[in-house]
């Protein structure tokens, strides 16, 4: 019989683990898988079974209400900044002692745990004072894309599940079951680094190959001057504007579908505004995405160029080459470390262009 797990495409083994764990409900779960593993739709899907009379079975009104994101006793804490704030877990802990207004659960999904850990401040303290002695009612559902050793405490105080990385065709499995054609399919897996929602994005983009190209022929194009790397640098954030269009649109899709579905349920839908703030977040995210895209489209081109070194007769000028070649793959390394933390795009862009030109 299909369920709400069904859905966790390329997760057999996890969502055969789920079917048992939200039988006997625990105060706390902990989803760990990579990035774009499908982190939220299992948490969403296990909010759905825990609050389902049959388990999730998807069908009911109980799934329905889960699933479209209308269950006001399932709530998804947002995060504002790079990594959680102290304020931020303190009204998950507020949320969380509120009695449920339905027959279910109290449930409060908490992504990116990992993010407790990092910051100026970390706040894991707060998160492992939450998860102390919840209300009878309460379930929390929390998400990490790694478990580093500072989250051990955390981790101690939740029920595991662990989501595989998905592979290319599972994740054009995934957009093709959209209804987009398996060349589309293809391309946008190849490009999204096993992230799902980046590859349904993708595949409303006929742009995407054209950018790629872009980033390919930097070295060849960049003549090593700074108003070369200028003009290279206002290139690729104007793609990088390009590339945001096919979210905004997906995002007002989403927006429109999901009022509709309030109405029909008789709901009243989410306030504009914070979903205005959740949108321009993702597109946020999105745009350090679609750089991290270009700097592993580039770290290819240098790879190549450094096997072809490799290969070539052994002698000084192969020597400077393969110099050259890891020294820009260096490069691309600590610009996407760069990505990972509060960024200037122009900044980054321009030191990037700059360290591979002095190649
Ligand atoms: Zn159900």
């Amino acid at each position: 019989m299909a369920d709400v797990f069904d859905r966790l495409v390329g997760q057999t083994r996890a969502a055969d683990l789920l079917r048992q764990y939200v039988r006997h409900p625990v105060h706390a779960y902990l989803v760990v898988g990579p990035d774009g593993s499908n982190l939220r739709d299992t948490a969403i899907a296990m909010a759905a079974a825990l609050q389902c009379p049959e388990h999730g079975c998807g069908r009911c009104e109980v799934c329905r209400l889960v699933l479209s994101g209308a269950d006001t006793d399932v709530t998804i804490v947002e995060r504002a900044g790079l990594s959680w704030r102290v304020d931020e877990l303190r009204e998950a802990e507020r949320l969380s002692r509120r009695r449920p207004l339905g027959d279910g659960y109290q449930i409060v999904i908490l992504e990116d745990v990992q993010l407790t850990v990092t910051g100026t401040a970390p706040s894991a303290p707060a998160l492992l004072k939450t998860l102390e002695e919840p209300p009878p009612r309460t379930v929390f559902v929390l998400t990490a894309d790694e478990t580093p050793p500072e989250l051990d405490t955390i981790v101690s105080r939740c029920l595991e599940i662990r989501l595989n990385a998905l592979t290319d065709d599972d994740v054009a499995a995934i957009v093709m079951a959209d209804g987009v054609d398996e060349p589309a399919a293809r391309a946008a897996a190849a490009a999204a680094n096993g992230d799902i929602r980046r590859a349904r994005i993708l595949a409303r983009d006929d742009a995407l190959v054209r950018r790629a190209a872009q980033w390919r022929a930097v070295p060849e194009r960049f003549d090593g001057s700074p108003a070369g790397a200028t003009r290279i640098v206002e290139e690729i954030v104007r793609a990088l504007d390009e590339a945001v269009a096919p979210l905004v649109a997906l995002q007002q899709d989403e927006a429109t579908r999901r009022s509709a579905e309030a109405r029909e349920l008789g709901l009243r839908a989410g306030s504009r505004r914070d979903l205005e703030a959740a949108f321009k977040r993702e597109q946020r995210r999105f745009r350090t995405d679609e750089l991290r895209f270009g700097v592993r489209v580039l770290t290819e081109v240098y790879r190549r160029r450094l096997h072809d070194a490799l290969e070539d007769e052994v002698g000084a000028r192969s020597t400077d080459r393969v110099r050259a070649a890891m020294d820009a793959i260096g490069a691309l390394g600590e610009a996407n470390r760069r990505l990972s933390t509060p960024l200037d795009e122009n900044l980054l862009l321009y030191d990037l262009m700059l360290s591979l030109s002095s190649m």
